[in-house]
């Protein structure tokens, strides 16, 4: 069997669809764009690809949101419409 280098072997393994086994264990392929996937990327100590990095951050931002209103506070666009129509 003749040897591979590095880049013949990403072919050969993008070729016939197989993952490339990391850190001796079978993982997961990684759902890129989604929450779930950031936290894949962190599992594996990678640093978040673009698209997770937002799935996070759009995640983070409305579970932020959520907790302000679940606390009772305004969103910024509540208190602008109360700003606007409540005032008397
Ligand atoms: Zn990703």
């Amino acid at each position: 069997m003749s040897e591979l280098t590095d880049a013949e072997l990403d072919q050969l393994i993008d070729a016939i669809g197989l993952k490339r086994p990391r850190s001796g264990s079978q993982l997961k392929p990684i759902a890129h764009g989604t929450y779930k996937g950031a936290r894949q990327h962190y599992y594996r100590r990678e640093p978040l690809c673009e698209p997770c990095r937002l799935a996070q951050n759009t995640y983070q931002n409305e579970k932020y949101r959520q907790r302000k209103q679940a606390e009772g506070y305004l969103t910024e666009q509540q208190w602008q419409a109360r700003q606007d129509g409540g005032a008397q």
